[in-house]
């Protein structure tokens, strides 16, 4: 019997808005100062959720480490920024998308806590209160 290893070649569906950027096709004239646009800003997420550092996450953008860190450093002190990004997605009644895995929860909420437990470091994304957070209509 053949071995596949399809969720070794699959990729997540953030892929398709971060695809040319971990692929090294990135405009060069990109000015080193200019603020992560909403794909830049995706493909932090999503490097964030696979351990890379800080430093190669801003090679691969060709911007300043520094822009990474205070990114970071704001998602940190206000984790819903990451929800202002196409994160996740409804794909029927009672399943949620996590657009930076594929995986799917039952419930808005859960789907959160499960994209922020990605980017945040490991505890404190369980800490953090969802209260008041409804589901977007
Ligand atoms: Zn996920």
């Amino acid at each position: 019997m053949a071995v596949t290893a399809v969720y070794q070649t699959e990729h997540p569906p953030v892929w398709s808005d971060i695809a040319r950027i971990v692929n090294g096709d990135i405009p060069l004239k990109r000015h080193r100062n200019q603020a992560l646009s909403i794909e830049e800003k995706l493909f932090v997420l999503w490097a964030v959720s696979r351990e890379w550092t800080d430093y190669a996450i801003a090679i691969t953008l060709h911007a300043k480490p520094d822009t990474i860190r205070r990114y970071r450093e704001a998602i940190f002190e206000n984790p819903s920024l990451t929800l202002a990004l196409p994160v996740t997605k409804q794909v029927s009644k009672r399943e949620w998308l996590c657009r930076l895995c594929g995986e799917t929860r039952p419930s808005y909420l859960r789907v959160v806590r499960h994209i922020l437990a990605h980017v945040l470091p490991e505890g404190m994304a369980r800490a953090i209160s969802l209260e008041g957070l409804r589901e977007p209509l």
